[in-house]
């Protein structure tokens, strides 16, 4: 599932084709996509409007738009956002084509059809349901600390909670968890200060790593030229990957927390 560095690698690629761009179609292969809003109602908004900015807020995608409107993407379990520069047959699984006056084609891919496009008029749908991003200045182990205060919920439920921290979802919160040395099952609320700050140093150079190989396709994410990210060869124990621990040599273990299959090393993590 793309989490905040997929979304930020498709944001920071999709940036040039699109900006100062106006939307001349959109075209919808499965209605469903569009929540809140009738497809043909939607199309008729958007048609003629100018894309003046693309801002990601958690795993969102915010397309601001001339008229009044913004709109609004997610991803979600598989979607991709592909540019398509020719008029060639969209790929199997294309969900919307959003059509730019460039003749540039937006192809929303979406095998499992969880992804979703809404027009919001105000940021703040989506943002106030999230809590702070945690790669922006005013993310600090002292908010870490206070976001995870009493909380008597699994560490790793937490950081996959987006109204905890915005961004994080399986794969990034098994890596920072064993980058931090902490076991995915304490809970929030015991973890000592130290703790806490190595937590916020993981977080901070596990995401930031990701970004800069441009996001983990292990399945069904592309960035928007069709090629796969790389961040998911720097895994160390997400979706088990190698199957050993790196610092022990010894099997990662899989558990299941809160419905999400977690991926550890019992030497690395030790529950306390
Ligand atoms: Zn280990």
């Amino acid at each position: 599932m793309p989490e905040l560095p997929e979304v930020e690698t498709v944001k920071n690629e999709l940036m040039p084709h699109i900006i100062g761009r106006k939307l001349t179609d959109i075209t919808f292969f499965w209605e469903g996509i569009v929540k809140q809003l009738s497809a043909a109602e939607f199309r008729s908004r958007l048609i003629g409007q100018e894309i003046t900015g693309l801002d990601r807020h958690g795993k969102y995608l915010v397309f601001t738009l001339s008229g009044d409107h913004l709109m609004v993407m997610h991803l979600k379990m598989s979607g991709s956002l592909l540019v398509s520069q020719d008029s060639t047959e969209p790929p199997k699984y294309t969900r919307a084509i959003i059509h730019l006056d460039t003749g540039t084609r937006i192809i929303f891919r979406d095998p499992r059809k969880f992804g979703a496009m809404w027009l919001v008029d105000d940021r703040r749908t989506i943002t106030d349901k999230l809590g702070p991003e945690p790669l922006e200045d005013n993310f600090t182990p002292a908010v870490l600390a206070q976001r995870l205060h009493h909380r008597k919920a699994p560490i790793k439920a937490l950081l996959c909670d987006q109204s905890v921290i915005a961004g994080i979802g399986n794969m990034y919160a098994d890596e920072a968890l064993f980058a931090a040395r902490i076991h995915p099952l304490r809970w929030g609320g015991s973890l000592s200060p130290e703790e806490i700050e190595r937590l916020f140093q993981a977080i901070q150079q596990i995401l930031r790593t990701a970004i800069a190989n441009k996001g983990a396709s292990i399945v069904n994410y592309y960035r928007p030229s069709g090629e796969p990210g790389t961040a998911h060869f720097e895994f160390k124990v997400a979706h088990g990957r190698g199957s050993t621990c790196p610092v022990h040599n010894i099997p990662i273990q899989r558990i299941t927390v809160r419905n999400r299959g977690t991926y550890f090393c019992p030497k690395c993590q030790v529950e306390t």
